[in-house]
């Protein structure tokens, strides 16, 4: 097959979808691969790395020609135009927002799949870009935080006196706040964490960090967050207030999948922290979790500044597209070894497949989509 990787709009992303590692895959596997001109630039692979790997250099036009294009952010209008009958899209959809995209895929007889309808399921692991994007994310939230903070992280017992270790606190411990909670204990803070989902408290403790308990008799767990009742919220606000004026750095990401993050640290709560201390909100794209929080913003309340990257993935965006391409690449390889066996896509029977396939032959096939 013909394969294209487009580039990402490099105002908001610097990424890249096919690195030329995994393009070179592609081609072994017998397809030919062309990357658009520059499409790598921004993440550290030149065109003649590319083309050593032998791809072909092209055009955005080039999409026209392409049986399968991959993109890591949805697709633009006149993109769309231009594919032709039966092209197949990978790509992340924001299949809640760009109704207009699968509009047009449903009208053009495209097929298109939603890599952040990827399961989190064991089998799925290797190709879900949420996982492997988040992870990178926690990391350089930590970074960037010891970088602005104003103080050391470790303990330092110098001739001159002692500097006592930071206080960092996670709120979150899915994929992102583990590795946040893992880099900030390898900079020597001392790293506290809290979660809804109660068992990943043995995870957090087997990283070194304190678990930050909320008293409620409200439970969840499981890999999917749901929004907690209002006991439980109020519980761990008055948690939240008894901890927040030790902490240095606080760094948040909860998230519940498909809906707006919940508000946990309020304005009257970023009163209380320290001036100088620092919030790193890694949930800013699904609404924030900090009240004062502006996405793409480093906003100053009282000392304490809450920092919202636009994209905070763009500061690690060499290691983001090697490990986006490689999920990308097992997700095409069960997808052609599927195809091997069944040509009509929509009759696929593998529960990766059908849990990401949006749009083909014409019909929305997702059951997660209603465009009315
Ligand atoms: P996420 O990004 O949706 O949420 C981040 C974290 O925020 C979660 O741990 C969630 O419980 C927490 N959270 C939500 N609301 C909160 C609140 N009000 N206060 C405090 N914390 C709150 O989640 P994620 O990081 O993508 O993953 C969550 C879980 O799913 C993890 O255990 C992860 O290991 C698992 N997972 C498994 C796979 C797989 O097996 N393939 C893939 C992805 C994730």
């Amino acid at each position: 097959m013909k394969l294209i990787a487009l580039m990402e709009n490099q105002e908001i992303d610097s990424r890249v979808s096919i690195t030329p590692d995994i393009a070179k895959k592609l081609i072994d596997l017998g397809h030919e691969v062309l990357v658009e001109k520059d499409a790598g630039q921004g993440a550290g692979f030149s065109d003649l790395e590319y083309e050593k790997y032998g791809v072909k250099i092209a055009e955005r036009t080039n999409i026209s020609e392409a049986d399968v294009a991959f993109s890591i952010n949805p697709l633009a209008i006149k993109d769309i135009k231009k594919l032709k009958k039966n092209a197949i899209v990978i790509s992340n959809q924001e299949p809640f927002q760009r109704n207009e995209n699968i509009s047009l895929f449903k009208e053009r007889e495209i097929t298109s799949f939603a890599l952040e309808f990827i399961p989190r399921t064991t089998r799925a692991q290797y190709m879900d870009v949420l996982s492997s994007q988040a992870s990178l994310a926690g990391y350089k939230a930590a970074i960037e935080a010891a970088h602005i903070l104003n103080r050391g992280l470790p303990l330092m017992i110098t001739t001159a006196g002692t500097v006592p270790a930071a206080k960092v606190l996670v709120m979150g411990a899915g994929v992102a706040g583990l590795q946040a909670i893992a880099t900030a204990k390898r900079l020597g803070a001392i790293v506290g964490a809290s979660d809804v989902r109660a068992s990943v408290k043995e995870q957090v403790e087997s990283l070194g960090a304190k678990f930050i308990e909320v008293e409620s008799s409200e439970k969840t767990d499981g890999v999917y967050a749901k929004e907690m009742s209002d006991e439980y919220k109020k519980a761990q606000e008055a948690k939240l207030r008894s901890v927040l004026p030790n902490q240095d750095i606080v760094i948040t990401t909860a998230q519940i999948p498909g809906k707006r993050a919940p508000i946990i640290i309020k304005s009257d709560m970023v009163a209380l922290m320290k001036s100088g201390s620092i919030i790193i909100d890694l949930a800013s794209k699904t609404g924030g979790n900090c009240e004062n929080t502006e996405p793409g913003k480093t906003v100053e309340v009282n000392g304490v500044k809450i920092v919202a990257f636009d994209n905070i993935l763009n500061l690690i965006a060499y290691d983001a597209s090697r490990l986006f391409a490689k999920n990308i690449f097992s997700f095409f390889e069960l997808l052609t070894q599927q195809m091997e066996k069944q040509k009509n896509i929509s009759n696929i029977d593998d529960e990766i497949i059908k849990a990401t396939l949006l749009t083909c032959e014409g019909k929305i096939i997702s059951g997660r989509i209603n465009l009315n």
